[in-house]
């Protein structure tokens, strides 16, 4: 008999593969090893809980661990896969201080990333948290909620997974009065108006000089300006030096030399893929220490897939390896594996990066390269035009100023990338951006796109053609 397919990691990668593979080969032997409690959690919703939008945590889990159980996955929460042999094709699984080997037919490595939070001296005092786990979000909006008004079932729902005492700790502590972000990618943005919905005072701080870099100038400018209209104090270009403590608890952060009294505090300044485990086997590692794979998730040794935050992925525009760790990405490469693993070879997909953010009413998207430098290094000689325009016919209500930018390659008029903001529905503009990508279209093209126009919608030029004809006159 076949040895099982072995799954390391129970979240947006791996139960979409252990989920896929069961469904299409239901007498395949399916293990999933996961070294926590949490199961099927949504890492997306977090800011939105700790706001306080999202109700409880049970609201972000997406398949119970009775669910998993019932589709025929062998599901084994506790248990930490900490070496593989790949060739012997076993792993060594760690649970409550035993160590066991267990022998894999075919292994995916969906162990996701780690938040990054060493260069900050102090980011291990109470108080300061990465977003990056279910019971941290769990203790931040027990912190910020004044005693009197907690709610035990918006943390009871998901009792039997969370860490109780940490909460609990929390949940006794006065309530801070002022947090510091530290970090202006999408985390620390949404994480700002999160901390804002409690009336805190609200410090972001980030070091390059503009928020949310991979959007490029214009997202950023019209995120920095709502933020600050939101009461967000934005110290852009600055550096953090440390989180200072009083009693072991965040007390201060201390930026350019001056400190500023804060009692919590996120850092949000990057993640890491996390492939440890993979250490010594052979397996090669590729952009930002991500696994190197190929269009079906295969690693370099034989049986061994990878996928989600801890994979690199190809990207669409450049058609080199790309590490975006994002969600769609994770749990459409799992999906494939685990076709691929019951016998039908099926691509993971390539990527352009396409993801949406938003700050308080304003909304961003960004897909594709929209860097210069980026785009010169990946052979493209880069233009850019950014233009704004109406959200909806200029007379129908709610009609709001869209910022569009579009970057094409000047050789061959293709696109290579483009991000939209606005408060009306601008963020989800930015899948005809992508699913142009997708296709190698040109300005040109895309300017002759048929999109959709009725007062209520857009306007008759929507927004994305208007930054087409711009782009393609220049490019003319
Ligand atoms: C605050 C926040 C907001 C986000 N918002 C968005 C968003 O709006 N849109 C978007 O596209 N993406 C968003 N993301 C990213 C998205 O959540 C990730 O891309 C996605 O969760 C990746 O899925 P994954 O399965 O690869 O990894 P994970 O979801 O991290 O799951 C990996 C699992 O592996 C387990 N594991 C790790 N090592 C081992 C081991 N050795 N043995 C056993 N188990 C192990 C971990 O405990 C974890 O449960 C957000 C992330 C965060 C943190």
């Amino acid at each position: 008999m076949t040895d099982p397919f072995v799954v390391v990691g129970g979240d947006a990668a791996g139960l979409s593969a252990a989920s896929k593979c069961k469904r299409e080969d239901p007498d395949r032997e399916v293990v999933v090893f996961e070294k926590g409690e949490w199961v099927s959690y949504a890492h997306c919703g977090m800011p939105y809980y700790v706001k306080g939008e999202v109700e409880s945590l049970s609201d972000m889990l997406s398949l119970s661990p009775e669910q998993i159980s019932e589709r025929g996955i062998d599901l084994r929460r506790n248990h930490e896969v900490v070496a593989v042999d790949a060739d012997a094709e076993t792993v060594t699984v760690e649970r409550g201080g035993e160590r066991f080997e267990q022998p894999y037919g075919d292994l995916l490595v969906a162990t996701g990333a780690h938040a990054v939070s060493d260069p900050i001296d102090g980011a291990d005092l109470a108080g300061a948290f990465t977003i990056h786990s279910m019971d941290a979000a769990a203790a931040l909006r027990a912190f910020l909620t004044p005693p009197a008004e907690i709610d035990p079932d918006e943390v009871d729902g998901a009792g039997e997974f969370l860490d109780r005492e940490l909460v609990d700790e929390y949940a006794a502590r006065e309530p801070p009065e002022a947090a510091a972000i530290v970090g202006g990618g999408y985390v620390g943005v949404e994480m700002a108006e999160a901390f804002s919905a409690h009336e805190l005072d609200v410090h972001l701080f980030q070091r390059p000089e503009r928020l949310l870099p991979p959007f490029g100038e214009a997202p950023a400018e019209r995120v920095a300006e709502t933020l600050r209209e939101n009461g967000v104090t934005l110290h852009l270009d600055t550096e953090v030096d440390e989180l200072v403590g009083d009693d072991g608890a965040v007390a201060g952060v201390v930026a350019d030399g001056e400190r500023i009294p804060v009692e919590t505090a996120v850092v949000g300044i990057g993640i890491e893929p996390n492939t440890a485990l993979l250490d010594g086997t052979g397996v090669e590692l590729g952009v930002e220490g991500a696994v190197a794979i190929d269009d079906y998730g295969r690693t370099s040794r034989e049986n061994i897939y990878a996928a989600g935050d801890c994979a690199e992925m190809r990207h669409t525009v450049t058609g080199e390896p790309d590490w975006v760790p994002l969600g769609l990405t994770a749990n459409r490469a799992g999906r494939a594996i685990g076709q691929s693993v019951a016998g039908t070879p099926t691509p993971v997909g390539d990527i352009a990066g396409t993801a949406a953010v938003k700050a308080f009413e304003m909304e961003c998207g960004r897909t594709g390269i929209l860097d210069h430098e980026r785009a010169r290094e990946a052979g493209f000689d880069p233009v850019s035009e950014t233009i704004t325009a109406g959200s909806r016919s200029g007379y129908y209500p709610g009609n709001a100023e869209t910022t569009v930018t579009l970057t094409a390659d000047r050789g061959t008029g293709r696109l290579l990338g483009g991000s939209i903001a606005g408060e009306d529905r601008a963020a989800i503009r930015i899948d005809t951006l992508a699913t142009a990508l997708e296709g190698d279209t040109t300005v040109a093209e895309l300017e002759r796109l048929d999109l959709a126009y009725a007062p209520p919608f857009s306007p008759v030029w929507d927004p994305i053609l208007v930054a087409a004809k711009v782009l393609n006159g220049t490019l003319d």
